[in-house]
């Protein structure tokens, strides 16, 4: 029997974390990455840990799933910061869900109301309550929603405190490392990579994103059905007096304060494939959502517009578990939330490849269900 080995396939949040959390373990696993690593997806997100404001109400095992994943988060960034050194900022003020029309507050109406029925912690406020505890949002919004235990994180910081403490477990982390190919001919998995490096190991984990239908050599219905959802973002500066202390979001637009002052405004949504350009549509759609619940931005300094590209599966679920062959693990699909998700993957990825074991946090979301094996 060989030793056991992961290699992992793109250093995402999905591929650190789920790293990080073998190498605790004290397994040997490598991870290799097309560029550099946390400079995707994971990157350009905004950190939002929002399981109430974020899943859509049809989605109750997506919502279980995100709740779950949160549950696990204060835990999660802080062995993060142990084991890295780093701060994450966890920021936990809770986030307002904002009506800026009636048309909105009947839609809000109706998710509040799915809201209390799954049991969560969220409460109404009235226009003047909305104001009280945020003054810089419009006088014309009719009323919000306080979800308190939809928190935030900053992403990039914990994608450099999942580096630094993975590597700190000993993992090797191959950067600028293309792979190509998938090799399950032997008795283990042999990657490829474009310029020619190889990496055997025991298992492979399929974490690269939108690209991770990109791989010759294994079965194309192991291959994930993800798809990239571009996204357009922006970074403001707050300064004095204006301020903001919840994430608000609306139908339109969301606002993330950051606590060095930086504000993340987001995001489109765009069909676009591979497509990262950076538009004027995009960027004009971003503020004008956001300007109109929180008229202040206007005299902000515009930092930064970045892209990034949603691993969108064809169901829009996360896609994470074994494959009929089980070399094979996949972690994609995440979508919108694989920052809130990344907590209950890593977690729960790592366990099943330590012990050979489906999880069952993740039955509903294993990839057997496009290769013909499951409902
Ligand atoms: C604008 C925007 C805002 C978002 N906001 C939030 C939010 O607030 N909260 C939330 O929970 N989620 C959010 N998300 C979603 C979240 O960012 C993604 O679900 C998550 O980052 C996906 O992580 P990942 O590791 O799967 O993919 P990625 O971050 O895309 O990482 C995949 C990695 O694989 C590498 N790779 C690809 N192909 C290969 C190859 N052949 N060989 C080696 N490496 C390869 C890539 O270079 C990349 O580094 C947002 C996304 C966007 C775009």
């Amino acid at each position: 029997m060989s030793e056991s080995h992961t290699i992992i396939i793109g250093g995402g949040i999905m591929g650190l974390s789920i790293a990080w959390r073998l190498a605790r373990e004290g397994q040997r696993v490598t991870l290799l990455e097309r560029g550099e690593v946390g400079q995707a997806a994971s990157r350009v997100a905004a950190g939002m840990l929002a399981a109430s404001a974020e899943v859509g109400y049809e989605e109750f095992e997506l919502y279980a799933l995100c709740r779950e994943s949160l549950r696990r988060w204060p835990s999660f960034a802080k062995q993060i910061e142990a084991d890295s050194g780093l701060q994450v900022d966890y920021r936990s003020n809770g986030t307002l869900i904002v009506a800026h029309d009636r048309d909105a507050a009947v839609a809000l109406q109706r998710g509040y109301d799915f809201q209390k029925e799954q049991g969560y912690p969220v409460e109404w406020l009235t226009k003047a309550e909305t104001l009280d505890v945020e003054p810089f949002l419009s006088p014309r919004i009719v009323a919000s929603v306080r979800a308190s235990e939809d928190h935030a994180v900053d992403n990039r910081m914990v994608l450099k405190g999942l580096r630094k403490a993975a590597e700190s477990f000993g993992t090797d982390i191959l950067e600028h490392c293309e792979v190509e190919h998938i090799d399950l001919s032997g008795t283990g998995v042999t990657v490829r990579a474009k310029d020619g490096r190889t990496a055997e190991g025991s298992t492979v984990v399929i974490s690269a994103g939108p690209w991770s239908r990109q791989f010759s050599g294994i079965k194309a219905e192991y291959l994930p059905p993800v798809r990239p959802v571009k996204g357009q973002i922006l970074e403001l500066r707050m300064e004095r007096p204006f301020e903001l202390t919840h994430v608000i979001r609306g139908a339109k637009a969301y606002l993330v304060p950051r606590s060095d002052n930086r504000l993340i405004v987001g995001a489109t949504s765009e069909e676009m494939g591979f497509d990262v350009r950076k538009t004027a549509g995009g960027v004009y759609s971003v503020l004008d959502g956001a300007w109109e619940m929180v008229p202040g931005i206007y005299d902000l300094e515009l930092v930064s517009v970045d892209v990034g590209l949603r691993p969108g599966s064809r169901d829009h679920q996360p896609i994470v578990g074994f494959c009929e062959d089980r070399r094979v693990f996949i972690a994609t699909g995440h979508y919108r939330h694989g920052v809130i998700l990344s907590a209950v993957t890593a977690t729960e990825a790592a366990s099943s490849i330590i012990s050979g074991n489906d999880s069952a946090v993740f039955e509903y979301f294993t990839p057997k269900r496009f290769q013909g094996e499951a409902s």
